[in-house]
């Protein structure tokens, strides 16, 4: 069998994610040998170990069809998630498409943050402004059970999404959304605390997004059209009207935007301003009360 080009009927499993890892090599694509797994599991609809107990059965037809036209699409640049339309995120599952961003590991420094700082206070309420997925509101409120939430976007679709989450998870009674620009349409009452991980690319930087990025998410959550630090200005500035006092603000923020946003947020009025490192060790988060 020649690996790189073609896969033939009565391949095994496992002849066939060596075949796919190979083209997605030649693509040029990244994490080739996690994606041809990735996208194994989803065709087989099984567990790890499943998988590893039938790497050497033939492939059934349908399931070679399957795997072989995912493949070719993921080739293409096409995203994992945009296949398989989940992504795990703080150990739930979220249901994706074109109209959010991915739920990023990254932003996951974020969710531990803030449940350090607000777990064991009882009856919260909080807002996650630019919601998306919702993976940041639902995955707080899963885990602060008495935890009332608002998810707020701008993009109708991006909510249809996070609807659907919230449904997923069952949190109806205590997560809400809010189609608004950032806070305009907020009526409710005041927050012990507002997260966000707001578009912070700067467009001088989105060619350099690879083409997963670049081609299939939406801009409309990678870029503020300007110096990336937009969103930061506008809510930090907002954010006070709607805080209660000592309450929180939460941002995820690019690597290199660590000292422009706490200066934002000190021009602001804010104290007790952190910043913490993901797991690469880059800078990702910042937080701070209102004074
Ligand atoms: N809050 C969502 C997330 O973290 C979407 C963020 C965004 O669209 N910038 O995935």
């Amino acid at each position: 069998m020649n690996q790189c080009h073609s896969l033939e009927y009565g391949a095994t499993v496992w002849q066939a994610m060596k075949w796919a890892e190979s083209v997605l090599e030649s693509s040029g694509r990244p994490d080739c040998h996690v994606d041809a797994k990735l996208l194994m599991l989803y065709v087989l609809d099984c567990s790890d170990t499943m998988l590893l107990l039938n790497r050497q059965k033939v492939m059934a037809p349908d399931q070679f069809e399957a795997y072989t036209k995912y493949i070719a699409v993921r080739q293409t640049g096409v995203p994992l998630q945009h296949i398989t339309g989940v992504q795990e995120f703080m150990g739930l599952e979220f249901k994706v498409n074109e109209h959010v961003l991915i739920p990023r590991q990254d932003t996951e420094t974020l969710i531990e943050q803030l449940l350090g700082k607000l777990k064991d206070n009882g009856a919260l309420k909080g807002i996650d402004i630019g919601t998306g997925s919702g993976c940041i509101g639902i995955s707080l409120a899963t885990y602060i059970p008495e935890l009332e939430m608002t998810l707020v976007d701008i993009s109708k679709d991006a909510l249809a999404v996070a609807s659907y989450n919230i449904k997923m998870h069952q949190l109806e009674a205590r997560v809400k959304t809010l189609e608004s620009n950032l806070l305009a349409q907020y009526d409710g009452e005041k927050v012990d605390f507002i997260v966000s991980n707001p578009p912070y690319i700067a467009q001088k930087d989105m060619e350099e997004l690879m083409i997963e990025v670049k081609e299939y998410e939406p801009h409309l959550a990678l870029t503020d059209y300007g110096d990336g630090l937009y969103f930061y200005r506008e809510i930090s500035k907002l954010a006070k009207d709607y805080l209660k006092e000592n309450g929180l603000i939460a941002y995820e923020i690019g690597y290199d935007q660590g000292e422009a946003v706490q200066d934002i947020l000190k021009a602001e009025g804010y104290c007790d301003i952190e910043l913490h490192k993901d797991l690469a060790g880059q800078d990702r988060v910042v937080i701070a009360r209102r004074g």
